[in-house]
């Protein structure tokens, strides 16, 4: 079995039919990019940027958020790498930023909302992000996104940035892409007119699953409704990916539920173009789509959103996809 998966490791990804999906790493420090790499990591999905920020007494300099960002693209090579914009707030705190105590910290002044107010900040990530951008394939995208106004001024501070360093003679890609998390679901329901602003989405299920059915991420006393597999959070997920596509965008997931063996065939049936997971299950989920067909596993999703609870839903591809 060990075996059988170490093959896959410089495979790309490819269904019975031919249609190519990305299978992406998620990572949280620089240092995780060569393992991403010795797990057959065709991307990064999704590089949380938080780590830079915590455990410190004050701001990472602009220098050091470059010497990170250059050091994971130039380790990735000519494979793309998402680097998400700072996402603190919610459960993790930066104890310099001196903010209030929150009644709902997850409802709260956090990610995308205390950069846009926040903006030196946000620019100078931004500066080390495009400078970055000279040295592999770099990706930009931020994090609770929950209006087309918010992504608006997100893009504006941006093209400031990048007018800045045009300015200065520093050299950059011009043409990085920027693209949004979906994992509020009043981005997912106007996900037709974000989609007109961006070049990807990446669906954050792990967010969006608690803001959804109104459940605490974290607790377990309400995770029987934290679940990947509630119609609701599926029907989302559909919209969504019909969005972007409709646009000619393509969209990822960097959830948890981007690796959950069951939730691939449904994924995959949904037209999900890129999966971004922690290193170690990718081998498993190749391994799995090279077994499913594309065609068929649309006719599954079809028939999925059609049922009434997660349950019904999991049962259903054990017994139609797994067996
Ligand atoms: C998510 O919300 O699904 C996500 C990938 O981001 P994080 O887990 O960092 O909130
Ligand atoms: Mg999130």
């Amino acid at each position: 079995r060990q075996e059988t998966l170490a093959k896959l490791i410089h495979q790309s990804t490819m269904t019975r039919d031919g249609r190519h999906v990305e299978l992406a790493a998620n990572i949280g420090n620089p240092s995780d990019a060569e393992s991403a790499i010795s797990h057959g990591a065709e991307a990064i999905g999704l590089f949380r940027t938080e780590f830079l920020y915590m455990g410190r007494d004050d701001f990472p300099s602009e220098e050091e958020q470059f010497a990170s960002y250059k050091s994971v693209l130039e380790t990735m090579g000519n494979k793309p790498v998402i680097i998400r914009t700072l996402d603190i707030g919610g459960d993790k705190e930066l104890p310099y930023l001196n903010l209030p105590e929150e009644l709902n910290p997850f409802l709260g002044y956090r990610a995308i909302r205390l950069c846009l107010d926040q903006t030196e900040l946000f620019k100078t990530q931004l500066r080390a992000l495009l400078r970055s951008s000279a040295y592999g394939n770099l990706r930009i995208m931020y994090p609770m996104i929950a209006t087309l106004d918010e992504l608006r001024k997100a893009n504006q501070v941006l093209s400031e940035v990048k007018q800045e360093l045009v300015d200065k003679n520093i050299s950059f890609n011009h043409e990085v892409q920027v693209g949004i998390m979906i994992e509020v679901p009043a981005a997912a329901l106007v996900a037709d007119q974000l989609a007109k602003h961006v070049d990807f989405f990446s669906i954050g299920t792990n967010d969006l699953i608690q803001y959804t059915m109104a459940a605490d991420r974290m607790n377990p006393q309400v995770s029987y409704l934290y679940d990947p597999f509630n119609p609701s959070l599926l029907r989302l997920i559909q919209m969504v990916i019909i969005a972007a596509h409709r646009e000619g965008k393509w969209v990822g997931m960097c959830g948890e539920m981007a690796g959950e063996k069951l939730a691939i065939p449904i994924l995959l049936g949904l037209g999900l173009d890129e999966f971004s997971m922690g290193a170690s299950s990718i081998l498993q989920a190749r391994h799995l789509i090279k077994q499913l067909d594309s065609q068929k596993m649309a006719k599954i999703a079809e028939h999925v959103l059609t049922l009434s609870s997660g349950q019904e839903i999991k049962d259903y591809i054990q017994q139609e996809v797994m067996r």
